[in-house]
């Protein structure tokens, strides 16, 4: 059986005031909640979230890493660094790292790479465009953005990742992909993934993310491959995502 897990991913919003009660709530609630939790803030506050979350078995992912180890490398934020702080996971390749800051796979196994040395667990985020969804083109895009990494790693290292299947036009749109189509890219990741290994397959989380909401969670989490979830805007209301988890 595999683990439900529910993962805030707040983007670039929130400032202390607001995440110091956002936090609070979900530290007050997080025992109840059958899936494991994560929060995923932006980079200036990742501290606050570990030391308000430190005994609470919430744990702690950021939005990106560098592909660096450290150095010149001005702005950049290594892996390292993450793992100094006592974050756990970090997002590799959400989708709009990919448009708005043209990473490609070859820099995304990169910044995986620089995730397992540090002993961060990558969330690979992977999903099609309106337009490749239009062209029928979903789990063949789907499937080049995760092959690079089936390549590059080792199952031992493979076996520390999740997957988060975010289709493009699902996000932030109010659309969601209805729990069918969401299972059937769910089923073709976990067949591509069998192909390495199947018993690996077996147990690797594989969430959903796009405009999941606390009324559609359940619906999304009950279908056999989805493991829970990837949220963002209803997961800066403490009550959305508190019930988004217990919808897991
Ligand atoms: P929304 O839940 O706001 O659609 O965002 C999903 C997402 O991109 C999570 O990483």
């Amino acid at each position: 059986m595999r683990q439900k897990r529910v993962a805030g991913n707040w983007k670039m919003n929130g400032d202390q005031a607001q995440n110091a009660a956002l936090l609070h709530a979900i530290a007050e609630q997080a025992e109840k909640t059958t899936a494991a939790l994560l929060v995923c803030p932006p980079f200036p506050y990742l501290l606050q979230a570990v030391a308000a979350l430190q005994t609470t078995g919430v744990e702690i992912g950021a939005q990106d890493c560098s592909a660096y180890q450290e150095g010149a490398y001005t702005g950049e934020v290594s892996a390292r660094m993450l793992a100094d702080l006592g974050v756990q996971w970090v997002l590799i390749g959400h989708s709009e790292r990919r448009h708005y800051h043209g990473e490609d796979n070859a820099l995304l196994v990169e910044k995986g790479r620089r995730a397992v040395e540090a002993g961060l667990k990558p969330i690979l985020c992977v999903g099609e465009t309106l337009a490749e969804r239009e062209q029928g083109l979903t789990q063949q895009v789907v499937a080049a953005q995760i092959a690079p990494f089936l390549e590059h790693f080792t199952l031992q290292e493979l076996a520390s990742f999740c997957i988060a299947y975010e289709p493009v036009w699902a996000i932030g749109t109010g659309l969601t992909a209805t729990p069918e189509e969401a299972q059937a890219v769910h089923a073709a990741i976990r067949a591509q993934l069998a192909e390495v290994d199947a018993s690996w397959a077996e147990q690797v989380g594989v969430l959903y993310g796009g405009s999941v909401k606390a009324d559609n969670a359940a619906s999304l989490f009950s279908m056999p491959d989805i493991d829970g979830g990837l949220i963002g805007g209803a997961s800066l209301d403490a009550g959305q995502f508190l019930a988004i988890a217990n919808a897991a």
